[in-house]
């Protein structure tokens, strides 16, 4: 049975992640000190033989008994609410925690997969954003904590894939949504759904002309596994093409939930960036990979998982 590290086990993505290797045979080891993760995403995975956790931070010297195949580094705050409340974590998991990760898959000659981020690309001024684009990034801005800690932890990923040989991917994942969001994370979809759930207003930031595209987990969580087995140790875009406004992506939250409620204008954060679309060319021709479900079916089914969180 091959064994893989998934770090950020118990947060939205690294637990589906743990979902989809225990589903595809692996053993799975998540590892999470559940500062933004829950243990709630990864309850039902306890009584299986081929699944352990262990709490710890990667921050500090990893130690992870027997052989590994794959390490995937999913553990970082990733939502700007939450990278604003601990920015110094932040910094610390992108560069200590990777730098850990790194030493670990070459003393267990592991594969490793780290996560990036469209925010390496900043506020864009190149419309999609293809790999090759170098970024637009604010270091000292409120994003800088996480854009930063991202670049930093590709560039450190390259060198000891140039240095040391070793088996790197590296994935920029694009806005993703699903089951097991926070509602509380501050990002649009679970504010907009827990307002409309709650009856209260909208808060669109700023004139909602700012633009995201929205990937639903499943199909972001392929993308990664195939990453994980291609040959292709450069960064690849991961997310779904299919661009809206904040304004319209409003609407629909509206129409979904059927709220009466309305939408309501809260000043625009700092460097929020103005437009983001992901290039997925790359994932296309490497991967065979891109994204299988609409916005319409995934919002559908994350609505339904909030309003159970909610009791409603
Ligand atoms: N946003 C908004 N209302 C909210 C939360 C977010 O209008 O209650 C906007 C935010 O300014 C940004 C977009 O929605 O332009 C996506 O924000 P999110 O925090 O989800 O992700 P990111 O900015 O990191 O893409």
């Amino acid at each position: 049975m091959k064994r893989v590290l998934i770090t950020g086990g118990a947060g939205f993505l690294g637990s589906h992640l743990c979902d989809r290797f225990i589903k595809e045979g692996y053993h799975v080891i998540a590892m999470d000190n559940l500062i933004t993760g829950n243990i709630a995403n990864i309850e039902h995975l306890f009584k299986l033989g081929q699944f352990e956790f262990y709490n710890h931070d990667v921050t500090k010297f990893v130690h992870v008994a027997g052989p590994l195949d794959y390490i995937l580094h999913f553990a970082s705050p990733a939502s700007p609410i939450d990278y604003l409340k601990i920015p110094i974590q932040t910094l610390k998991v992108g560069s200590l925690g990777t730098h850990n990760i790194l030493g670990l898959a070459r003393a267990k000659k592991a594969r490793v997969l780290v996560a990036s981020t469209s925010e390496v690309y900043g506020d864009p001024q190149v419309h999609p954003q293809g790999e090759d684009y170098w970024g637009h990034v604010n270091p000292v801005g409120p994003r800088g904590c996480y854009d930063e800690a991202k670049r930093f932890q590709e560039a450190i990923t390259m060198a000891y894939h140039t240095y040391h040989g070793l088996e790197t991917r590296i994935v920029r994942i694009f806005n993703t949504y699903g089951p097991r969001m926070r509602l509380d994370d501050g990002r649009v979809l679970p504010a907009f759904i827990g307002q409309a759930l709650r009856g209260e207003d909208l808060t669109v930031f700023g004139d909602g002309s700012q633009t995201r595209s929205f990937c639903y987990v499943s199909d972001l969580v392929d993308g990664i596994y195939r990453l994980l087995l291609s040959d292709y140790p450069y960064p690849v875009n991961v997310g779904n093409p299919s661009e809206i406004t904040i304004k319209q992506f409003g609407d629909e939250i509206i129409k979904l939930t059927g709220t009466r409620q309305k939408m309501v204008h809260k000043p625009l954060p700092q460097d929020d960036p103005k437009q983001r679309q992901p290039d997925i060319t790359k994932a296309r021709e490497i991967l065979g990979w891109e994204p299988k479900i609409s916005r319409e079916e995934g919002l559908r089914i994350t609505y339904e998982f909030f309003k159970k969180q909610l009791g409603q």
